[in-house]
């Protein structure tokens, strides 16, 4: 069999592992399974991007089944601590907020679009994150076009989970606002329905369109440029009409909800998840474990919007301005209480608001939180892969998984911050980082 040189330099790197039949990860720290004891000195053996062997020790080329026609990568991971792949659970690939954000919306095509949420894509898979959920995209069809295409091999970046469009009221947080009545005509997206039959149609259409599942908007939100505060904007039966119809078409549903109205509306309605929770109050954390529903708190996100608020040089206008700044500072109080609290809490970081490949800071975040380093890891492995449906191929390093694998060089246990760093970037048994 022929040995691969593993060279430094991400290139090098790529071409390397995409010839490899066979790769053996030298692990000299794993975390295997995230919430159990860390192993030490242990092979990771991938074959045909799965996992086929956890073993004890260094083991060499021969273990792994490998004929001699066959290439074998060897990664030396010994001085390392190696975790399985983080999920963030909510992104906003095919964006970036910025001062000219909103121009851009008339700027892009929709191919625009897709090739900069390509380079968004790549900065989150470097940044040790090889599963994203996309809730709520600009653009027409990109985000499904960039999904498939990094699926096909054609595009670096994650493995992706997109909405598409988000279901939104007429006037909601969803939809577009801040331009002139006849360009607005022009941009405005799909997801828009009021009342419950056009909110079917609407779920209807996404799902046609390939979303994986479905994002609606149960309140206002902070970057729509409208003062239209953050309560709940869906009624009753129209959240009903959602769930009803997504989960009927086998997509699961999350809501964007800042408000406890709203929050609680959604959750009695039969929401799988809460993005955000910011005003959430006891009967909020009632209804998430009495419906077993997650909590995605995205406190990046509200650390993000505070800063660019009270920046004397901000670009929001003043609608977001005020928004900004009631909500931002109350999602890590929120987050602490609702961990406190057994709620189940999901690893997402509402990128695209903060800067894509800055995944990361919502770790050290969580442990501000309450949560414990291993409780964040956790969050974003194999909390985040339930949360998706996605545990058979995603969340821990076992037989039979996808081979999704990061490393730091220290120790992420003592200090979080580590992990905002990552040293070896591993999915689908191809590297695409490493020391
Ligand atoms: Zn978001």
């Amino acid at each position: 069999m022929k040995f691969l040189s593993v060279l430094a330099g991400a290139s090098a790197m790529i071409a390397s592992a995409l010839a490899a039949d066979y790769s053996i990860v030298h692990a000299g720290r794993l975390l295997a399974e995230p919430g159990k004891a860390v192993l030490t000195e242990r092979s990771i053996i991938i074959e045909d991007g799965k996992i086929t062997g956890v073993l004890a020790g260094y083991v060499d080329a021969a273990s792994t089944g490998a004929t001699p026609d066959d290439n074998v990568a060897l990664y030396d991971l010994k001085d390392y601590f190696v975790m399985p792949g983080f999920i963030d659970s909510h992104v906003h690939l095919t964006s970036e907020l910025g001062p000219r954000a909103k121009l851009s919306v008339v700027e892009r095509s929709d191919a625009d679009v897709a090739v900069i949420a390509a380079g968004f894509a790549k900065k989150t898979l470097l940044a040790g994150f090889t599963t994203v959920r996309d809730v709520g995209a600009s653009g027409d069809d990109a985000v499904f076009a960039l999904r498939d295409g990094i699926e096909r091999g054609d595009v670096i970046g994650p493995r992706v989970f997109a909405s598409g469009h988000t279901i939104s009221p007429t006037g909601g947080h969803g939809q577009r606002h801040g331009y002139r009545g006849d360009v607005f005509d022009v941009i405005q997206s799909t997801g828009v329905c009021d009342g419950a039959a056009e909110c079917r149609k609407a779920v209807r259409d996404q799902v046609r369109r390939t979303a994986d599942h479905i994002k609606l908007v149960s309140t206002g939100g902070v970057l729509s440029e409208t003062a239209a505060g953050t309560g709940q904007q869906f009624f009753d039966d129209e959240l009903k009409a959602i769930m009803d119809t997504s989960h009927a078409l086998g997509r699961k549903v999350t809501a964007h909800a800042h408000g406890a109205d709203g929050i609680n509306a959604a959750l009695r309605a039969g929401v799988d998840s809460i993005e955000h929770g910011t005003f959430s109050d006891a009967e909020s954390f009632r209804l998430f474990k009495r419906y077993d529903a997650y909590l995605v708190p995205t406190i990046l996100a509200g650390v993000t919007v505070a800063e660019i608020a009270n920046d004397p040089n901000s670009f929001f206008p003043p609608p977001i301005r005020k928004k900004a700044k009631q909500v931002g500072p109350q999602i890590l109080d929120m987050a602490r209480r609702a961990h406190a609290g057994g709620v189940k809490i999901a690893f997402g970081t509402d990128s695209g608001v903060s800067r894509h490949g800055d995944n990361a800071r919502e770790f050290a975040l969580l442990v501000d939180a309450g949560m414990t380093p291993m409780e964040a890891i956790s969050s974003a492995t194999i909390v985040g892969a339930a949360h998706l449906g996605q545990s058979d191929l995603i969340g821990v390093i076992a037989v039979g998984k996808s081979g999704d694998l990061v490393a730091v060089g220290g120790d992420p246990l003592t200090d979080i911050t580590e992990l905002e760093n990552i040293d070896f970037v591993m999915k689908e048994g191809v590297a695409y980082k490493a020391p």
